[in-house]
């Protein structure tokens, strides 16, 4: 019998329209002699969309208002055999959905709450991995009262780490809310604009050298493989949204131009970095390697990536040799057997 698949995207996050790609791209490849596909879009406002304010914001990006509370409709999405959340950011990549599919008892693709929740938050990220001795920038967490009570403080904190330093929301993705700070001047600015989405930020310090960013897949559950390492290239001051989602703004290579050593210890971190975070299904994992010491640092674990054909994970996996519906089809099998 056909698996029944319910497909959520879009979601209250600043990346809603990435998911919304992505989701697209997942549609169109679960292979339809084994799966029936439900598409769900939640709105911008936390609704959800019923099936043609579903297909209108499928196919214009746009969604409606209206729609029904998450909260009601994915407790009663029992019908289904399994959800794959292709949600990014809060609300949706962070354990809330995986904690309310949890109770409803429907198993879905990707990380648990555990694994969701200290993924996301790139605070809670670092100390998890500090602890399993795994490389990473120095870094300060401030929170949003403390921005408002006791600026000066926060303004110490960051410059003790030095300039330039990146600030950013604890809890976000595809660079929304990040900024590079060059000198004490601009502290303000990004940090008012940091916690106007996040009353967590991470302020990190930044390498005397430009990094270069390597990036690697990991797909599987208690027994998970890591793909070949890929590499960024771009050309601007650091991989924001513009270059992130502009055509032709940056280039991906896979296999990474990188001695097999260093490829070897991505993955092997990668992997470690997984275990540590409790993360299952599969995860885009991010790296600074740093050409000029050798260094490699861990940057951030990405439990739900981007998805479209062309984003960086399918193309990890397909480098090993994955292809994209086989990829989809292996995920929604992982989501079964992790229960
Ligand atoms: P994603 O879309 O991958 O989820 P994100 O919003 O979680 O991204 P990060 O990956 O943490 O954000 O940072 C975005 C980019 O900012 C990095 O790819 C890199 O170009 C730059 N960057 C972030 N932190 C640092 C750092 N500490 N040193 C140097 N560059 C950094
Ligand atoms: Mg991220
Ligand atoms: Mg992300
Ligand atoms: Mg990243």
């Amino acid at each position: 019998m056909k698996k029944r698949i319910l497909l959520l995207a879009g979601g209250q996050s600043g990346e809603h329209e990435v998911s919304l790609m992505s989701a697209k791209s997942v549609l169109a490849a679960l292979p339809r002699d084994q799966f029936d596909v439900t598409p769900v879009v939640i709105s911008k406002q936390g609704r959800w969309l019923p099936p043609t304010d579903t297909a209108r914001a499928l196919e214009s990006g746009v969604s409606a208002h209206g729609g029904d509370l998450v909260l009601h409709r994915a407790a009663s999405a029992e019908g289904y055999d399994a959800v794959f959340p292709l949600l990014h950011g809060p609300m949706g990549e962070d354990g809330t959905i995986q904690g309310l599919l949890t109770l409803a008892g429907i198993p879905f693709v990707g990380s648990g709450v555990l694994g969701s929740a200290v993924s996301m938050d790139k605070v809670m990220t670092k100390q998890v991995l500090a602890s399993a001795g795994v490389p990473q920038v120095a870094w300060a967490l401030a929170l949003r009262h403390e921005w408002r009570s006791t600026p000066d403080t926060v303004r110490v904190r960051a410059s003790n780490l030095g300039f330039p330093l990146f600030v950013k929301p604890a809890n976000l993705g595809s660079s929304v809310g990040i900024s590079k700070v060059n000198s004490a001047g601009e502290l303000t600015a990004a940090l008012d604009l940091a916690f106007g989405l996040d009353r967590r930020v991470i302020l990190e310090a930044m390498t005397s050298y430009k990094p270069r960013e390597v990036e690697v897949g990991i797909l599987g559950n208690d027994t998970p493989i890591a793909s070949p390492v890929g590499e960024l290239q771009f050309d601007a001051e650091f991989y924001d949204y513009d270059t992130k989602y502009t055509e032709g703004r940056a280039t991906m290579h896979i296999p990474a131009p990188l001695p097999d050593s260093v490829s070897q210890r991505v993955r092997d971190i990668a992997l470690t970095a997984f275990r540590a975070l409790d993360c299952a299904g599969l995860a885009r994992v991010d790296f600074f390697y740093v050409q000029e010491t050798g260094e490699l640092l861990l940057n951030e674990v990405n439990t739900m990536p981007g998805f479209t054909t062309t984003s960086m994970y399918p193309k990890l996996l397909e480098a090993a040799g994955i292809s994209y519906s086989e990829l989809v089809t292996r995920l929604v099998g992982l989501a079964l057997e992790k229960r």
